[in-house]
């Protein structure tokens, strides 16, 4: 189906988009399209106008700097598997090389997959094991949002309507930390039944901090703070994973779909976390292990 007939604007600079946006009311920001135009072919959305950010100097980039890797809304999922810097984080890697297919991953954008919050979204999940920080503009100033806040449900974000996101800041983790994501797919462009991230940061045998996130198993990236704490201050061992992997199927809330019942999706969210914390566990301590996602 076409979508219904909209106004487009192509912005100059990220404040004159968001100048756009409180000028016009019903408009939406164009990044990759990838859940965009889908939605307005279907009617499910219909702005009356379209603000195409695509044209803008300087929102596509990756930068290292004072302890932080900053990624520019604009910066395609393909652009940041295929970049050495963000490699420096693995799980960010393996975050995005299994988004989708190729077609999907050199339009999509981490800007426009975090204002998205699709439950089944992959960047959130990865980026709150991380410090991450979503840096918001308006018109008049910008803001700086912690990524745990940004999101606050399926859907539905902090951003305010004349407000878009301008940069993504990760904080990079400290030596001796790895981490890794994992999401069970039925093929690759369609997006994940359940998926896990995890984060480790090892203290020689001991597991100094764990950050643990599932994903597709509630309305938004679920933080599963007891499974973290069975592994924090413990040596990584077939106890302490277990506890952790009981805990992750605690915390999940899925909902039964064509993808999977409740039950299976739990199941399945505690196995990802189990082999995610074996690869973390592995990767902090200088190995260097290939994190693919796995296909039914
Ligand atoms: C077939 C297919 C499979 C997919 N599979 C996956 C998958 O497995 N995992 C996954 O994570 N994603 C998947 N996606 C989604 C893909 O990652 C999208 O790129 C992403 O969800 C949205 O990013 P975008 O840049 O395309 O945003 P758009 O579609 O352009 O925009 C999405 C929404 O965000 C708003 N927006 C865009 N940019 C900004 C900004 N800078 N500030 C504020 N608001 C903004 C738009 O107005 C719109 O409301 C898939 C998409 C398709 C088509």
């Amino acid at each position: 189906m076409y979508p219904r007939a909209f106004h487009y604007h192509r912005a100059g600079s990220l404040r004159e988009a968001a100048s756009m946006l409180s000028e016009f009311g019903d408009a939406k920001l164009l990044a990759g399209g990838q859940s965009l135009i889908p939605l307005m072919k279907l009617r499910y959305a219909n702005p009356s106008h379209l603000v195409d950010l695509n044209f803008i100097e300087g929102t596509s980039y990756i930068k290292e700097e004072s302890g932080v890797l900053r990624f520019g809304a604009l910066t395609r999922h393909a652009e940041i598997e295929a970049s050495t810097v963000a490699g420096k984080i693995p799980i960010i890697h393996d975050c995005a090389a299994g988004i989708a297919d190729v077609q999907v991953r050199n339009r999509g954008t981490i800007g426009g997959s975090l204002a998205e919050a699709d439950p089944s979204g992959d960047w959130a999940t990865v980026l709150i094991t991380l410090q991450t920080e979503v840096r918001c503009q308006k018109s008049q100033g910008d803001r700086r949002v912690q990524l745990t806040d940004f999101i606050k449900d399926a859907y539905t974000t902090a951003l305010a309507q004349d407000e878009l996101v301008s940069e993504v800041v990760v904080k990079v983790p400290p030596k001796g930390s790895a981490g890794a994501y994992l999401a069970f797919k039925r093929s690759a462009p369609v997006y994940p039944t359940a998926s896990a991230a995890v984060q480790l940061t090892m203290d020689g045998e001991t597991c100094k901090d764990a950050a643990i996130a599932l994903g597709c198993v509630g309305l938004t990236a679920i933080k599963a703070k007891d499974a973290e704490a069975a592994l924090r201050g413990q040596r990584v061992t077939e106890k302490t994973i277990a506890a952790a992997v009981e805990a992750a199927r605690a915390v999940a809330d899925p909902q039964s779909d064509m993808r999977g019942s409740v039950d299976y999706k739990r199941m399945l969210a505690g196995s990802l976390v189990k082999r995610a914390i074996d690869i973390a566990d592995r990767r902090a301590r200088g190995e260097q292990v290939e994190a693919g996602h796995i296909y039914a």
